[in-house]
Order: structure tokens, then C-alpha cells, then sequence
């Protein structure tokens, strides 16, 4: 697949002056809810509907979907309010009857996308069709998977295509749910610059007080748009509700979001660099997000220091460390001296803790 204007027709069809929205609730629970949340989304910014009909769960015990019947009352919110419809299909049936249901957009799940096996079911169940599908990266951070799905529906002459950005999970407690790693998408973007661009801000974040913050980051690296999990009453949603915000959350926060799309020398330059500048940012969080637990794995070794009354300093190790580093640096093009000045700052900063660890 190479990079191709057509990738984009279905949004640009679509003739948004704001990013796209897609919003609705993580599940379909009833059809009240889901007619509810569509009508108050009805004079929103939000072109598409989603929820859940099929819901893959980690774990088992937990709301695993309405099942088939939710699909009737997609349509009728569709029916009544003209906002279109989505939802997660995972194997050829859900397709089959997605399709009997007039579900205009579907997704292929971060647990689907990881499997090229039922991802090939699923993209011979579309083949040729003019739907649009959007594929969310897999739950493992590989951008190659990621790719090898959107390759395999385009290969079945599946043409309207896009991608949701939903995070990547990892074994770790983080800020996220999961793990933005926005370097990826980024890659991707440079690849596929006409490749739709989707942030799911609610599975990266797993609660609702960040994904504003996503937002704006993904804006500012010029994303297509979004989709937001959004329910009439988050708190009492069957699945995620820790992230979920309602209707009129969704309609301020596309109010207040710093939208860029101007034209001209001069806009083009702010723009370019203030997606540099986002870059930037997100590179520099990964690094303090780095000393952070560089400092916890120092108290550690303080504790055994102090455990078995070896000094702090141990002279020779620091050396070979710094040894290391120079020659690793010259690899990326940094000077000796910053990897000296870095290096000894962050040394230092270890013995700080290490004599607190100590002392106490
Ligand atoms: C969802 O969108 O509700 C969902 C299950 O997402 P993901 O596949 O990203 O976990
Ligand atoms: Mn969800």
C-alpha cells in the first residue's frame, strides 16, 4: 500500500470544518440510552454514533455486549436523529449482520488488530465494500501490525479506510490505561499523510479529567479527529465508565479545544511548528517519566546499600556507567560534554536519594 489521496475521500465527503466526532456510548446497555445519548449528540459536533454491540472484555465475568439486538436500536437513533453509525465488529458474523443493520462505519478492535488471521476473515467479509472501516492499533505497541491490517482490507478493495490512535497497554501502572506512545502514530502519519488519523483519548486514558489534554496533543499534531466514549449517565455505564464523559461535557470540551486550521505562509509556518513543538513535548514528558524511574530503581539499590552498610559512592561503577554513555551518545551525535554534564546531573540527583534512603 503506498500513500494515496483516495484513503480520505470518505472524510472529506463528510465537508467537516472541525475535526470529526465520533461519539457514544462505550455499550449499547438499552435502547433508551442509546436513543438518550443520540439525541442529546444530535446538535453536537459529533457526525457518527458509536457503541458497543459485541464487547471484548479481558477478562471474563464483566458486560460482554447487548449482542445483535443492540443493532436495531442504532438504527433507530439513526432513524431519528441522521447521525450515522458505528460499531466494533470482531468476526465475519458481526460483519453480516452489521451490514444487514445499515451500520455505516466499522472498527476493528485493538484485540482483533493484533490477530491477522481474523483480521483476513474480517476483511474477505467486506471485500469491495464501500463502507468505511477503522482499524485500531493492536494492544502491542508494533506499528508493522498495525500497518499489516490496514494493508489487508485495502488488498480486499476495501478503499475508505482510517485508523484509531487508542493506546498501546502495558505491564506497568502508568498515568494511562493505556500508553499513548505517540511516537507510533506519528511514524505512521509520516508514511500515510493522507491516511485519516483518529484519537480514542477514552482507552488511552481510562478516565474522563485527561482527555482534553489528548485532545488538544492530537490536534496539535494534526489528527483527523476523534472518538469519544459518552454516556447520558457515565457513572452508571455497564463498561468503562471511569471514562466516560456525557453529552454536554463532549459538546464544551469541542468548544474550548484550540482548533488549527488556517491558511496562508504565516499559519502554515505556525502550524508546522507548533506540531514540532508538540513533539517536543511529548519526548520531554517521556524523559522525566524516565529520571522518574530511574531515581525509584536508585532508592532500591540505596535500601540494599543500607541493608548491608555499603558506601554510596561506588567510584567504579560510575565510571564504566559514564564509559558507556559517552559511546552510546556519539551513536546519536551527542557531544561528550553534554553526556558528561547530563550524566554527572543525574548521578548526583541518585545520591541525593540514595542519602535520604540512607539517613532515614
Ligand atoms: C471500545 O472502543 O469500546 C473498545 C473495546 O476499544 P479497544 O478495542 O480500543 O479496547
Ligand atoms: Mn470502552
Amino acid at each position: 500500500m503506498e500513500n494515496k489521496k483516495e484513503l480520505r475521500n470518505w472524510l472529506d465527503a463528510f465537508g467537516l470544518d472541525h475535526p470529526l466526532v465520533i461519539a457514544g456510548p462505550c455499550s449499547a446497555e438499552t435502547e433508551d440510552q442509546v436513543l438518550n445519548i443520540a439525541h442529546q449528540l444530535k446538535d453536537s459536533d459529533a457526525t457518527v454514533l458509536r457503541a458497543g454491540i459485541w464487547k471484548p472484555r479481558t477478562r471474563p465475568g464483566n458486560f460482554e455486549g447487548v449482542g445483535a439486538l443492540g443493532l436495531k436500536w442504532l438504527q433507530r437513533a439513526k432513524e431519528e436523529t441522521g447521525m450515522l453509525t458505528t460499531t466494533e465488529v470482531a468476526n465475519a458474523n458481526h460483519v453480516d449482520l452489521a451490514l444487514k443493520h445499515d451500520i455505516d462505519i466499522l472498527w476493528i478492535g485493538a484485540r482483533t488488530t493484533v490477530s491477522p488471521f481474523i483480521v483476513q476473515e474480517i476483511a474477505d467479509a467486506l471485500k469491495g465494500t464501500d463502507k468505511t472501516v477503522l482499524i485500531k492499533n493492536p494492544v502491542n505497541p508494533d506499528l508493522a501490525l498495525w500497518l499489516g491490517a490496514v494493508e489487508r482490507f485495502y488488498t480486499a478493495d476495501v478503499k475508505n479506510l482510517g485508523v484509531i490512535h487508542r493506546g498501546f497497554s502495558t505491564y506497568e501502572k502508568t498515568r494511562y490505561r493505556n500508553n499513548p506512545e505517540w511516537q507510533i502514530p506519528i511514524d505512521l502519519q509520516q508514511r500515510f499523510p493522507d491516511l485519516p488519523l483518529i484519537l480514542d483519548p477514552s482507552h488511552i486514558a481510562g478516565r474522563r479529567d485527561i482527555i482534553f489534554d489528548l485532545c488538544q496533543t492530537a490536534l496539535d499534531l494534526n489528527y483527523d479527529g476523534f472518538m469519544v466514549e459518552t454516556h447520558h449517565t457515565p457513572d452508571e455505564a455497564w463498561s468503562d465508565a471511569a471514562q466516560q464523559i456525557t453529552p454536554d461535557a463532549l459538546k464544551q470540551m469541542t468548544v474550548d479545544l484550540r482548533i488549527r486550521k488556517e491558511e496562508g505562509q504565516e499559519a502554515e509556518f505556525r502550524n508546522k511548528i507548533n506540531t514540532l513543538r508538540s513533539k517536543i513535548d511529548i519526548i520531554d514528558h517521556q524523559i522525566i517519566e524516565h529520571l522518574g524511574k530511574r531515581m525509584r530503581v536508585a532508592d532500591d539499590i540505596g535500601h540494599l546499600k543500607k541493608e548491608n552498610n555499603v558506601a554510596i559512592l561506588q567510584t567504579k561503577r560510575w565510571n564504566e556507567i559514564l564509559g558507556k554513555m559517552i559511546l552510546m551518545g556519539e551513536e546519536q551525535h551527542l557531544s561528550e560534554e553534554f553526556i558528561l554534564k547530563v550524566f554527572k546531573g543525574i548521578h548526583q540527583e541518585s545520591i541525593n536519594h540514595q542519602k535520604k534512603v540512607i539517613n532515614n
